[in-house]
C-alpha cells in the first residue's frame, strides 16, 4: 500500500503548525544558527519533586496494572474535589473521565458526537488542533472570527448567528491559546443563555490553562454559575500545563453521563486506560500542596508583563494584556506592506514571522495558523533573558523595515 490509499481522515488534516514551527527551529539549530525560540507550548519548569515521587512510589508499590477505563477512584475523587472547590461544579464520579491528555479527551469527545453533516463552532483565533479534530472526525468546523475589540472573545450575538440545526458543539477555550484572553462570569452567563436555548448544542470548555491565571476576576467555568447547563457542557482540564506534566499525559473532563459513557466506551477500545503511574502522580498533583503552581504563576506573570511592555514599545506592533496562559498574540498590522532590507514586501503575518526567523533569529508562530490575521504568537514559557533578547531583536528587525 502507498500513501494515496490512506484514509481521508488523515489526508484531510494537517500536522499541527506549532509542531511544524518547532521542527523548523530544530533544523535551523542543527545548521548552527542561534535561534531564540518563542514557539514553545509547554512549561519550561520541571515537574515538582513531590509529584515525581508519587510516580516513583506507584512503580515501587506495583501500581503498574490496568486501571478502570475512566481512571482510578483516587484520581477521580481528586478531580471531583478540585472541580467543586475551585469552580463550584458538582459532579458524581461517574460523570468524570480521564484520558491520555486533554487533547485525547477533546478528540474522543468529538469522535463520540461528530460525523458527516455535523458542525462545530470554533471561535478564531483558535488552538490549532480544534478544526483538524473536527475534520478528522468527518465534521465541518464553522469558524467565527472574534475581533481584538472584543478581546478575541465570542459574543452571544455571534454565537446565536452561527448556530444551525446541524450544530453539535461550540468550543470555548479560556484562558485562550493563543491570545491569553479569559471569559468573565458575565460573559459566560450571556453565552450560556444562548446555549440553553439550543438543547442539542453542547459546549466544550477547554480550561487547560485556568490555573495560570493573572486576571483580577476569578477563573470560572460556564457551569460554575449555571448548574442547569451541566447536561450540555464538557469541562476539560488536565495536569500538563499547571503542574509542568506535559510528558505524563493525563487530562480529564466532567460532562453529562451519556457523553462520559460514550467517551469511556471509545477509550475502552482505544487505550484501555491511561497510565496507572501517571494517574497516581496526577492525583498527588491535585491533592498536594499548590505552592509550585503559585510560584510558576508568579514567574509567568512577570514574563507576561515584561513581554507585553517590550512588544508595545515597538512601533507597528501592539498587544493586549493576557488574562492567563503563557502566550501573547501581538497585532502586526503596522508592518504589513513594508519592505525588508532584501526588498521583499511583508504581505502576510507568515511573511513577517519568517522575516523574524531569518533576520532576527526569533521563532514565533504566525497568526494565520490560529485563524486570525495579521498577528503572531509568542510564548513566554522560556526564560526572561530569552524573552528580553528576542524582543530586542524583533525591535531591530522591525526598525529595518521601510
Ligand atoms: N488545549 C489547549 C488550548 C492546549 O494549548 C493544549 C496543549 N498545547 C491542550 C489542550 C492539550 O493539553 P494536553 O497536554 O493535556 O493534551
Amino acid at each position: 500500500m502507498s500513501a494515496e490509499k490512506l484514509a481521508t481522515r488523515v489526508t484531510s488534516i494537517r500536522v499541527s503548525p506549532s509542531t511544524a514551527a518547532a521542527q523548523k527551529v530544530r533544523d535551523l539549530k542543527a545548521e548552527g544558527r542561534e535561534i531564540l525560540n518563542l514557539t514553545v507550548g509547554e512549561p519550561d519548569f520541571d515537574t515538582p519533586h513531590a509529584i515525581k515521587t508519587a510516580g516513583v512510589k506507584a512503580i515501587a508499590e506495583g501500581d503498574t496494572k490496568y486501571t478502570p477505563v475512566n481512571g482510578t477512584i483516587a484520581l477521580r475523587k481528586a478531580i471531583q474535589h478540585d472541580f467543586k472547590t475551585r469552580l463550584d461544579i458538582d459532579c458524581d464520579l461517574d460523570r468524570i473521565c480521564v484520558g491520555g491528555g486533554a487533547k485525547q479527551i477533546l478528540f474522543v469527545a468529538m469522535m463520540a458526537t461528530v460525523e458527516a453533516g455535523t458542525e462545530v463552532i470554533v471561535p478564531a483565533p483558535y488552538w490549532v488542533s480544534y478544526p483538524d479534530m473536527v475534520v478528522a472526525n468527518g465534521g465541518t468546523p464553522v469558524i467565527v472570527h472574534c475581533d481584538e475589540s472584543s478581546r478575541f472573545k465570542l459574543t452571544p450575538e455571534a454565537l446565536e448567528a452561527a448556530i444551525t440545526p446541524r450544530t453539535r458543539w461550540v468550543i470555548l477555550n479560556s484562558p485562550s491559546n493563543p491570545t491569553g484572553a479569559a471569559y468573565t462570569a458575565e460573559e459566560l452567563r450571556a453565552l450560556g443563555e444562548v446555549i440553553k436555548r439550543h438543547r442539542d448544542v453542547l459546549v466544550m470548555c477547554d480550561e487547560i490553562y485556568d490555573r495560570i491565571w493573572f486576571a483580577d476576576f476569578p477563573a470560572q467555568s460556564i457551569v460554575s454559575g449555571m448548574p442547569e447547563l451541566a447536561d450540555q457542557a464538557l469541562v476539560v482540564n488536565g495536569v500538563s500545563k499547571s503542574y509542568a506534566m506535559t510528558g505524563w499525559r493525563i487530562g480529564y473532563a466532567v460532562g453529562p453521563k451519556f457523553l462520559i459513557d460514550a467517551i469511556n466506551k471509545l477509550q475502552s477500545q482505544m487505550s484501555s486506560c491511561p497510565s496507572s503511574i501517571s494517574q497516581a502522580a496526577a492525583a498527588a498533583a491535585l491533592t498536594g500542596p499548590q505552592d509550585s503552581v503559585e510560584e510558576t504563576v508568579t514567574v509567568y506573570r512577570a514574563r507576561r508583563d515584561r513581554a507585553h511592555e517590550l512588544i508595545n514599545a515597538i512601533p507597528g506592533l501592539s498587544c493586549l494584556l493576557p488574562d492567563g496562559a503563557f502566550y501573547l498574540y501581538p497585532n502586526c498590522a503596522g508592518v504589513i506592506g513594508k519592505k525588508t532590507p532584501a526588498g521583499k514586501t511583508i504581505e502576510t503575518d507568515l511573511d513577517f514571522s519568517l522575516y523574524l526567523l531569518e533576520e532576527a533569529g526569533v521563532a514565533s508562530v504566525h497568526g494565520g495558523a490560529y485563524g486570525l490575521e495579521p498577528y503572531f504568537r509568542i510564548s513566554t514559557a522560556t526564560s526572561m533573558e530569552i524573552i528580553e533578547a528576542a524582543c530586542a531583536k524583533i525591535a531591530d528587525a522591525v526598525a529595518k523595515l521601510s
